[in-house]
């Protein structure tokens, strides 16, 4: 199937940023859109907004820690819309801090968030893209996983690990039914530094963000690129960072 219209596609980590850009994105141009986070309040609102402007929107509580919240995803949007197209594995943290302050909690968050995250996904979603013969699997990496800084290496190295997995699914699935996409942004102007835990850190990536970083937007448009290929066209890798940045 070519184009937006139409598809049904589930977004984690759709209630700010960029994956609530996306939602706003896909649901314009026609897409049924299942979004799936913690903060449920945000979640109800963006789906009136869209729903508002005769789109279509589902929301749930999601965890991506928690394997069954991504069963839940994904059923909640078979059950709602019939099938499921797309799943957007957008939900993460960034905890920068160098790895001498051996910041173990933030590791495991990490960790749990970023890359077992996207495999409670893929491990929810996959069935039902063998049932249906075809679906897409859209990540949001970065580009700290290309250019390697200091202060960014566990996160890096949760995106990274996300990386190899796509482009191992990818090489696993060429009978035509799976698509991959890993999306690398760059800077980006939203609320995911506003977590750091180390003011003067926070403070630093804050800057950099509100000096350097694009509008989560830019992204959402990359995302629905890839999204609306026709389906024997992937797009497996897209950078999409500020002109500006190094
Ligand atoms: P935001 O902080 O604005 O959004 C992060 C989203 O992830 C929120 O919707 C949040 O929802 C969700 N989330 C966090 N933890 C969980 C969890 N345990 N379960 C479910 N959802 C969760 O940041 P961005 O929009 O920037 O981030 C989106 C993705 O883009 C992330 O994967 C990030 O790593 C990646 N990225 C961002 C860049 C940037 O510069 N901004 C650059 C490169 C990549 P809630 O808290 O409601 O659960």
């Amino acid at each position: 199937m070519d184009g937006v219209a139409g598809k049904v596609v589930a977004i984690t980590g759709a209630s700010s940023g960029i994956g609530e850009a996306t939602a706003l994105e896909l649901a314009t141009r026609g897409a049924a859109v299942v979004l799936g986070a913690r903060r449920t309040d945000r979640l109800d609102a963006l789906a009136e907004r869209i729903r508002a402007e005769g789109g279509r929107a589902e929301t749930l509580d999601v965890d991506v820690t928690r394997r069954a919240d991504l069963d839940r995803l994904v059923s909640r949007a078979v059950e709602a819309f019939d099938h499921l197209d797309v799943l957007v594995a957008n939900a993460g943290i960034a905890r920068v801090a160098p790895v001498c302050d051996l910041d173990v909690d933030d590791w495991d968050a990490m960790i749990d968030v970023n890359l077992r995250g996207v495999l409670h996904g893929i491990a929810a979603a996959l069935p039902v893209f063998r049932e249906q013969g075809r679906g897409h699997l859209v990540t949001t990496v970065s580009t700290s996983g290309l250019k390697i800084v200091p202060t960014q290496a566990v996160y890096a190295g949760t995106k990274n690990a996300v990386r190899t997995l796509l482009e191992a699914l990818r090489q696993e699935s060429t009978d035509g039914v799976l698509r991959t996409t890993s999306i690398s942004p760059g800077f980006v102007r939203t609320e995911l530094v506003d977590h750091v835990a180390d003011p003067e850190q926070r403070a630093q990536a804050q800057k950099t963000m509100a000096e350097l970083g694009i509008a989560p937007e830019a992204v959402a448009r990359a995302i629905a690129f890839a999204v609306e290929q026709p389906d024997d066209v992937e797009i497996g890798e897209l950078t999409i960072r500020p002109t500006t940045q190094n």
